[in-house]
């Protein structure tokens, strides 16, 4: 029995569970950055200002149009949460403001 072939396999292994993790990891990235944001917290001036609510279809604000929500607004960005008008603040996608306007595409 040689050695090597164990080795062999194990490298293999340890090799493709390697690339296989790659994907993984790289959509936890953004997710750690994420973190780093702090929720907006709904009292937040500008937020009462712009009526943000963190469930879009229990607003009564008159400007809401249905089916709009942080997730589908041009000033969200997906992978980390954040909203444009809101530095260093994570919104929720289910969320939603006065500000918001369509994604394009
Ligand atoms: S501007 Fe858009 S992403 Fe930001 S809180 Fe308002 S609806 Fe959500």
């Amino acid at each position: 029995m040689t050695p090597t072939v164990p080795s062999r396999r194990r490298f293999l292994l340890i090799a493709a569970m390697a690339t296989a993790s790659l994907p993984i990891a790289a959509r936890l990235v953004p997710q750690a950055r994420a973190a780093g944001l702090n929720k907006l917290p709904l009292d937040n001036p500008q937020a009462k200002a712009l009526g943000y609510t963190e469930d879009a279809s229990k607003t009564k604000n008159p400007a809401y149009k249905a089916g709009s929500m942080c997730g589908n607004c041009q000033f969200f960005t997906a992978t980390t949460g954040a909203c444009a008008l809101f530095a260093g603040f994570s919104v929720t996608p289910k969320g939603w403001c006065s500000a918001w306007a369509k994604k394009p595409g």
